[in-house]
Parts: structure tokens; sequence; C-alpha cells
């Protein structure tokens, strides 16, 4: 598994991940099992928020890490609504019991709300004195949403945006990612794998992704995470509920596209023109 710096953090991550929405509705022992093996196989970014299964996944994840705690980057993230000062400080505190830790290495705003950003980094700044949270950073950012962000955190405090970045859904290479490039912020790409609406293999994009990846003896999905991470500031936190696709995603991040196979996909899902930060 490929590892690189993390935003300004002291600290390298996977370029592949895991992420954890909606894995309440899988069977529990088999998500338990695809954890540890996608741990094992070096995806220790772990991602997760408050608002998956309303908490229910927060608890899978603190049955599935218990003795494996210190193995793992844990990343959680606090709604809007409890975006306020002490709102942060109690939605973190009750992530932690379920999580059964006692502290994140990265908590996220989820998307922005109606509390002041610098109410939120307060927050923030005061879990990190009381070393409940090692890193703060944000999700669902556009890059005005950034610079307002920037006017009220000290520099070097955002460590990321995580945002919504697939082959299909491109936007975030228009500004998003030029600007953390420009300021060291990492950019985590959500829903890696287009959540369930991957390119179909009889579709002209899924016949190019299908020859790449036979030139490379790898999966359509792999390379597709591997498109995605081709920039040095991009990691990707694919969901997997099974053993094979949690193996199959790890494969990705030994992965490296050529130049020319990079353009064909470029050309085969075009970025197309900026219409505002998509979400999912
Ligand atoms: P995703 O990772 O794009 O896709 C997940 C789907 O792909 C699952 O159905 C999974 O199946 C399947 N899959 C995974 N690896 C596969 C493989 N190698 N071959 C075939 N199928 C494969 O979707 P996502 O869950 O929306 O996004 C990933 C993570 O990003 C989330 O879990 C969450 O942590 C985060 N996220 C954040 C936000 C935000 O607003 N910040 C929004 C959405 C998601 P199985 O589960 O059956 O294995």
């Amino acid at each position: 598994m490929r590892t690189r710096p993390f935003g300004p953090l002291d600290r390298s991550l996977p370029v592949i991940g895991l992420g954890t929405w909606q894995l309440e509705r899988d069977d529990r022992a088999a998500a338990i099992a695809a954890i540890h093996r996608g741990v094992e196989l070096g995806m220790t970014h772990v991602d997760t928020a408050e608002m998956y299964g309303s908490g229910h996944v927060e608890e899978l994840l603190g049955e599935a890490l218990a003795g494996r705690r210190d193995q793992v980057f844990l990343a959680s993230k606090v709604l809007p609504e409890h975006g306020s000062r002490a709102g942060v400080i109690a939605a973190c505190e009750a992530s932690l019991r379920r999580l059964r830790t006692d502290h994140l290495d990265l908590y996220l705003l989820h998307w922005r709300g109606e509390h002041p950003l610098a109410d939120t980094v307060a927050g923030f700044e005061a879990l990190v004195a009381a070393g409940k949270i090692a890193a703060w950073g944000v999700s669902n950012f556009a890059a005005d949403d950034l610079d307002e962000l920037r006017a009220v955190a000290d520099a070097g405090r955002i460590t990321c945006n995580q945002v919504l970045y697939h082959l299909g859904e491109r936007t975030i290479e228009h500004a998003v990612i030029p600007w953390c490039e420009r300021h060291g912020v990492a950019v985590v790409a959500y829903s890696p794998l287009g959540a369930g609406d991957f390119p179909s293999p009889r579709s002209a994009g899924g016949r190019a992704l299908a020859e790449v990846a036979a030139a490379y003896g790898a999966t359509a999905y792999q390379v597709a995470l591997a498109f995605l991470v081709r920039t040095p500031a991009v990691f990707a936190i694919p969901k997997a509920a099974r053993r094979a696709h949690v193996e199959d995603d790890a494969g990705a991040g030994e992965l490296e596209l050529s130049a020319a196979d990079v353009a064909r996909l470029d050309a085969a899902f075009p970025r197309g023109r900026w219409r505002g930060l998509p979400t999912l």
C-alpha cells in the first residue's frame, strides 16, 4: 500500500482507506471481518461519521477496532447542526464513547451549516487542546467556503476537505483540488466508486476501463481508484463490506497508471464544465 503525507500532518497515510457509510445494513460479522482484512492490508485510514446509521456504524467500528485502535487513523464527522463550539465538543464525546476510544485522529465538519465557521473551529481547537482529537478538517466545502474557513483558522490547521470524486464526477478538479494543493490541504475522495453507480462494462467508459485494467492485470475498480489518487494531494476511501472487495480495493494502492492511460481515461470520462460543487 502506497502512503504519502496527509495535508499538513507530520504523518503519512495510505492512498486507499476504508469508508463505512451504510455499513450497518451489511452482514455485521462479514463487515467486521472486512475491516480487519483492510487494516491488515494497510487501509488504515478509517472514515466514519456520527450520522452513519445514527451512531450504529460508530458502535460497529468500536467493536471492530477493539484491540486494533493503535493500528488505524480514525476519522469521524460532526453534523452541521452540532457545529457550535459546545455542540462540537458534545458530539465528539458521544462519538468517542460509541467508538470506544479516547481520541480521534481526525474530526471533520460533515458539511457547512448555519453555525459560524469560527465557532466550529473554536470547538475543534478546544478538542485538540484536550487531546480528544489530533487534527480537524471539513467536508463538502467549495473553494469559496475554504477561503472563508481560512480566514478564521490559523495557518496549517485545516487538514483535509472530503469531497465527492469519482470517474463520472470530476468537478472538484476545477477549483477544489487546486485550492487544496495551494494551501497544503489533503483532498479525500468520497464515493470514489460512484456509490453503487460504477460504469457498466458495456458503456464506452466501461470498455476503456476494462482495456486499461487488462494491461496491468488489474480490475476496473482498481483502475478507477488509481485514476483518482494519481494526484499527490488526493486520497480515496472506498466502502466495502465484503472481504473480496476490500482486497481488490487495497490492490489499487499499488497501481500507478502511465500518463498515456491517464490520458485515455481522461478522454473516456470527461471532466465536464464547472456547475458548482456536487454532493451526494
Ligand atoms: P463507494 O465507496 O463509491 O462505493 C461503495 C460500493 O462499492 C459498495 O456497494 C461496495 O460493495 C462496492 N465496492 C467496493 N469495492 C468494490 C470492488 N472492488 N468491486 C466491486 N464493488 C465494490 O461509495 P460510498 O460508500 O458512498 O463512499 C465511500 C465512503 O465515503 C463512505 O462509506 C463514507 O465513509 C464516505 N462518504 C462521505 C460523504 C460525505 O458527505 N463526507 C458522502 C458519502 C460517502 P460492498 O459494500 O458490498 O462490498
